[in-house]
Formats: C-alpha cells, structure tokens, sequence
C-alpha cells in the first residue's frame, strides 16, 4: 500500500468534511503532552473548537496556544494474507494541522463558530443561541500554520 500527500486543496477540505472528530495535541505547563478529542467546524481555512468554560484544556491552551491537530476517516481494514499478521493494514485519509488557539470572546463571533461546528455534523446552518450559553461555552479557532493531508492506500 502507499501512502500519497495530497497538496490540492479541494481534496483536502473534503478529507475534513469527513472527519468526525479531531485529536488536538496540546503541550501542558510541565512540557508534556496532553491529547483530547474534539468535535469540531471548519470554514474558509479556519478550525473551530468549542468546550466548558474551565478545565485542564483551557488551563494549558491559555499557558501554550501551539497545536498539532490530526483527524482522520476512510478507515478500511485490509490484507493480502489472511494468516499473515504483518500483511494487514488500515486504509485512511487524514489531516494533519499546526497552528495556535486563538479564544474567541466576541459573542456573533462565537455563534458564527459555533455554526461552523453545527455545519460539519447537520449540515444545516439555522441555530440560535441565547446570550447567557455563549457566555459560558469556550470558543476556539485555529488559523492553520501548516496543513498536511496524507491519502494511505487510496
Ligand atoms: C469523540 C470525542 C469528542 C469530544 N468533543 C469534545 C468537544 O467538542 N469539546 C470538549 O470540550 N470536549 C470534547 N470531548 C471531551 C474531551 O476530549 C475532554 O475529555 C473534555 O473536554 C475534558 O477535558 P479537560 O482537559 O477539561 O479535562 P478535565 O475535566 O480538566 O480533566 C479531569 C481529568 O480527566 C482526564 N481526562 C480529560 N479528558 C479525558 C478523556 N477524554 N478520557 C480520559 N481522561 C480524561 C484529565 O487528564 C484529568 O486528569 C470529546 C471527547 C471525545 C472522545
């Protein structure tokens, strides 16, 4: 099986609309890694987190805002030897993103996020929301400083 970077951005934002769920590789305050799940929206070459208004994530992500996000989906089991342990294998296609959190305190801006996050699971974009829920949801966004998008076995 081989394993293609894929550079053409259409391809790319397709992996993304995808993807279910994004992996968001944190760095603490005691340098060490810390790795949570995320749902997550994406528009216009921006990634969209929401969360609770505290917790370990906010604390590190206020004291490092670096990033290293990956996401994938297609995932499909393969072999060429039943028997043969070594000869199976996965296929997928992911995204891999670096960047830094940004915290988004402007309420429009936060629902206009927070809509993007709705998007990637509903595909539908009329929500409303109350002021005091966007005052207490944590909005993040992730201007990519490198994107990198890998098909393997397709
Ligand atoms: C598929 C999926 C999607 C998710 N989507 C979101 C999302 O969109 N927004 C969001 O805020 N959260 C989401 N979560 C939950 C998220 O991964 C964290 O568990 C949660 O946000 C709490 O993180 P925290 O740093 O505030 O933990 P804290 O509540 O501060 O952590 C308390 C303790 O639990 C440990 N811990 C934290 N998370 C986990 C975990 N998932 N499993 C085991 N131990 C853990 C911590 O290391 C710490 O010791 C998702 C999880 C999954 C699996």
């Amino acid at each position: 099986m081989k394993a293609r970077m894929i550079t053409d951005n259409s391809l790319i934002d397709e992996v993304i609309a995808a993807c279910e769920v994004c992996y968001v590789g944190m760095v603490d305050q005691n340098n060490m890694p810390y790795t949570l799940g995320f749902n997550f929206g994406y528009f216009d070459k921006v990634l969209y987190l929401h969360g609770g208004p505290k917790g370990t994530k906010i604390d590190v992500l206020r004291s490092n805002p670096n990033v290293c996000i990956i996401m994938s989906t297609a995932h499909q089991m393969y072999h060429q030897s039943e028997n043969v342990a070594c000869s199976f294998g996965m296929k997928y296609k992911s995204v891999l993103i670096r960047g830094k959190v940004e915290f988004i305190e402007d309420l429009e801006e936060k629902a206009l996020a927070l809509t993007h996050v709705m998007r990637q699971y509903t595909n539908r974009e009329d929500f409303r929301y109350g002021v005091p829920s966007l005052k207490n949801v944590t909005v993040m966004k992730v201007v990519p400083e490198k994107i990198e998008c890998k098909y393997f076995g397709y």
